[in-house]
């Protein structure tokens, strides 16, 4: 039997919450013979007030033998004022560093049960099943040089600087189009090629590795302005849509909102390909924050950490079987109308974070 080692960081606020419903639906995977071995450590504020980082060496070892890191949320009030380097999102910085995520995937799902909360026509989101891929370390916010300074005239001046390889636009593409072999065999690139010259060099890329290496599949571009537009207009001519990692920052947070709720969105962020085994580094998150707001009222809607291990069943495992499983009982779960406070219609009955995990594991196993 294939063993899976899966890192486990819940980390502060609501993520300890949420990733306790995860681990009832690995321990339902483990009953029905799946080979999950699952390590815990700290992440964020709880490994500051621990160690005095935001992560041990010890953990980033564990994240770097690990096969999946399952990643909570971090921060909160109570860390406002450590200092800068060891301040709780260090934690996922460094994780993300030191695992060479490159490659962040955020899928925007609109389940039809959920349709009629959305503040969008049902009939445009209904169905939408999205994928938007940031490049994840390069760009805008690391290029070089990237300063403030004030002039000998007393003005100020601010520079940041895009810069991008074609080495780093080719490794993100093929993520891009890899997945969009599994998915409906679409890829929309998206850059600013008539302003910027790091737009021209992605489509140059971009068409190249299409062309070269996966003809099979569709490719369009979109400039990022007219996809922002065709986003909120159209958004289910798009299958997974590639992009750099300031217009992937903006396009991802409006397929978000496309989608109803944060506690909805999942999200992977991915690394290079081990040439011997195939597999990626990877990293799987709710794309949501700690929620300092509702943390430790058991409110905490579970279903972006538990979708997020979804996407490891999916991508890291190839348990494809088992991910389309899980996502089947979370989209029959809120059929069946049962609603977190974040997802109910106002006035209406919602249920806890326990209360939906569990519903989800009945589910699962309903439906075997
Ligand atoms: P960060 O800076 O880490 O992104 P944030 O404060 O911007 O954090 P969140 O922590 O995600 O954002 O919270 C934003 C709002 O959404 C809060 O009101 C929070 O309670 C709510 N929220 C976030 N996640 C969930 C969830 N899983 N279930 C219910 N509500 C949530
Ligand atoms: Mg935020």
């Amino acid at each position: 039997m294939a063993t899976h080692k899966l890192l486990l960081l819940p980390g502060d606020g609501i993520g300890p919450e949420v990733m306790a419903q995860v681990e009832k639906i690995v321990g339902w995977f483990r009953k029905r013979g799946l080979g999950f071995e699952t390590e815990t450590d700290l992440v964020g504020g709880s490994a500051y007030d621990a160690h005095g980082k935001a992560i041990s060496e010890e953990a980033m070892g564990r994240a770097q033998a690990a096969d999946a890191v399952l990643f909570g949320a971090v921060g909160g009030p109570k860390w406002d004022g450590v200092p800068y380097d060891v301040r709780p999102e260090a934690g996922l910085l460094r994780l993300r560093k030191d695992l060479g995520l490159f490659a962040n995937l955020r899928p925007a799902i609109c389940y039809p049960a959920l349709a009629d909360a959305s503040s969008l026509k049902r009939e445009i989101v209904e169905g939408l099943d999205i994928v938007i891929v940031r490049e994840l370390t390069g760009g805008v916010y690391f290029g070089e040089p990237k300063e403030l300074v004030t002039l000998e005239n007393g003005q100020q001046r601010a520079v940041d600087t895009q810069v991008y390889t074609s080495g780093e636009i080719e490794r993100i593409a093929r993520v891009a189009f890899d997945l969009a072999r599994k998915r409906r065999n679409k890829v929309s690139s998206s850059e600013k090629m008539n302003v910027m010259k790091t737009g021209v060099l992605w489509r140059q890329v971009v068409s190249r590795v299409g062309k070269a290496e996966y003809a099979d599949v569709e490719l369009e571009h979109v400039l990022a302005d007219n996809c922002a537009m065709q986003l909120v207009r159209n958004p289910k001519q798009f299958d997974v849509i590639v992009t750099d990692n300031l217009f992937g920052d903006i396009l991802s947070d409006i397929a978000a909102m496309l989608t109803g709720s944060l506690g909805m969105l999942p999200s992977a962020s991915l690394g290079m390909e081990d040439p011997a085994t195939g597999r990626r580094k990877a990293l799987y998150e709710p794309v949501h924050g700690s929620a300092p707001d509702i943390a430790g009222k058991g409110l905490a809607n579970p279903i972006a950490m538990i979708g997020s291990f979804g996407m490891a069943l999916r991508y890291s495992f190839g348990l494809v079987e088992e991910a389309d499983r899980l996502e089947k009982a979370i989209a029959n779960v809120l059929a069946s109308g049962l609603r977190t406070k974040d997802i109910a219609a106002p006035g209406t009955n919602a249920v806890g974070t326990k209360d939906m995990g569990e519903a989800i594991v009945r589910e699962l196993e309903a439906q075997s």
